[in-house]
């Protein structure tokens, strides 16, 4: 049973509320601040196969930096979009958001409003943008989209158009986000699924389209186009994806410094090639291609779950966010994660005890941030049930890609168990 944090102030901010309309003022403010946001970078938008295409429909989009919102407005303009915004999303620019018409949530909570949210804004005509992976892409590739988003489909019957962005991994991998690479930006935005289409097909055979046609990886695009990252940090950061030495196995000991990345327990070192691939300066190299090492590290931990050996307790910085306008640093607290319970964040704020559990099968994935500036730079994950996030900062250093990868295994074993306790 949760016990909620004892906050001085009790209000919580309400999502359950419809997104507003956005005026043509506001459509085009959004869209001037985007063109501004983009100045400097170099980028193309490809809308031609959309350009007959009537409102309503939804957009679903890979998600790999912040820019993505704004190559989108850039694409849609002038038509009236409502995105559907995580709740961190508006700390610093509630206003603005609220204003462009957008829809607040908290991601990997069940929140059921947010499906008449969307039903609203189809229902106005409008054009409904959201980011089913529910988080930046760590490796550049696509991440697990929940079923929910077949039966979201099935449910309003509009036709659905694919946006994906190209390249703006490269340039802001989200592990070194604040350090820029000269990568040019292309966006493609592809109609999949026509209205008649979707009336003969089931939420399954939706969902499986929709993950087949959302996959991309960034890395294969670089290699294909020819893109060349010549900035010698550009693998600075990268043992923050890349936690695990595959020539030891040893966990949490890699470091990565210019352009290589190197194990501290074992020695061993990867020269980061300017085509995007890797190469083992010893010769041997296990994985050049960088989402090949990010899938042995899964696949690991898989085995770590089904070996009954995953667990991971560790004292953290815990940083609440129950309303939109700033975090309360909740002060150390103890956040634990395994297959039976999933997460618990547990501490005590202005005396009071609090308890926040999020069992393996309510969260589908694992929201995660690499030095993020609201909780002072550090790496975090959250835990949000409905009416509340906690953020909360490891002691251990570089936990949260390990933790987003069993939060994933995890969810998938649960699926696999409960399809298997229909069945019989
Ligand atoms: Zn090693």
């Amino acid at each position: 049973m949760d016990i909620e944090v004892n906050y001085r102030n009790k209000k919580r901010y309400n999502t359950a509320k419809y997104p507003r309309r956005p005026t043509r003022f506001w459509i085009w403010m959004e869209y001037i601040l985007s063109r501004i946001a983009l100045t400097g970078k170099t980028y193309t938008v490809d809308t031609s196969a959309i350009e007959g295409l009537q409102a309503p429909y939804i957009i679903l989009s890979n998600h790999m930096h912040f820019t993505d919102f704004e190559l989108a407005a850039a694409g849609t303009y002038p038509r009236k979009v409502s995105n559907v915004v995580s709740f961190e999303g508006h700390v610093f620019r509630w206003f603005l958001i609220d204003w462009i018409g957008s829809i607040t949530t908290r991601r990997f909570t069940f929140d059921l409003h947010l499906i008449k949210s969307i039903r609203k804004v189809l229902q106005r005509g409008d054009i409904l943008c959201m980011y089913p992976e529910a988080r930046y892409t760590p490796s550049g590739t696509a991440s697990y989209i929940p079923d929910s988003v077949g039966k979201l489909i099935k449910m309003n019957k509009v036709p659905v158009v694919i946006t994906k962005h190209h390249g703006n991994h490269l340039r802001a991998p989200f592990w070194d986000f604040r350090h820029k690479r000269k990568v040019p930006l292309h966006t493609v935005m592809k109609p999949v699924l026509t209205r008649q289409q979707i009336e003969t097909m089931s939420a399954s055979q939706i969902s499986e389209v929709i993950r087949r046609e959302m996959q991309y990886d960034d890395y294969r695009y670089q290699k294909k186009k020819g893109i060349r990252i010549t900035e010698p940090f550009r693998a600075e950061g990268l043992h923050k994806l890349l936690y695990q030495c595959p020539h030891c196995g040893t966990e949490f000991e890699m470091g990565s410094q210019g352009a290589e990345l190197f194990c501290n327990h074992c020695g061993k070192r990867w020269f980061w090639q300017e085509d995007g691939y890797l190469q083992a300066l010893d010769g041997n190299t296990e994985f050049s291609h960088i989402p090949d090492w990010f899938e042995w590290e899964r696949e690991q931990v898989r085995q770590q779950v089904e070996r009954g050996e995953y667990c991971f307790t560790d004292e953290v910085d815990v940083y609440g966010l129950p309303r939109v306008w700033r975090f309360i640093h909740l002060g150390q607290g103890k956040l634990t994660h395994n297959p039976e319970t999933g997460f618990t964040v547990e501490g005590i704020y202005r005396g009071k005890e609090y308890r926040l559990n999020r069992k393996p099968g309510q969260s589908c994935g694992l929201h995660i941030e690499y030095d993020y500036l609201a909780v002072k730079k550090r790496d975090c994950v959250v835990v949000s049930v409905e009416n509340d996030s906690l953020f909360c900062c490891p002691t251990k250093p570089n936990q949260v890609t390990k933790l987003s990868l069993a939060t994933d295994v995890i969810y998938q074993q649960y699926k696999m168990q409960k399809t298997k306790g229909a069945a019989q």
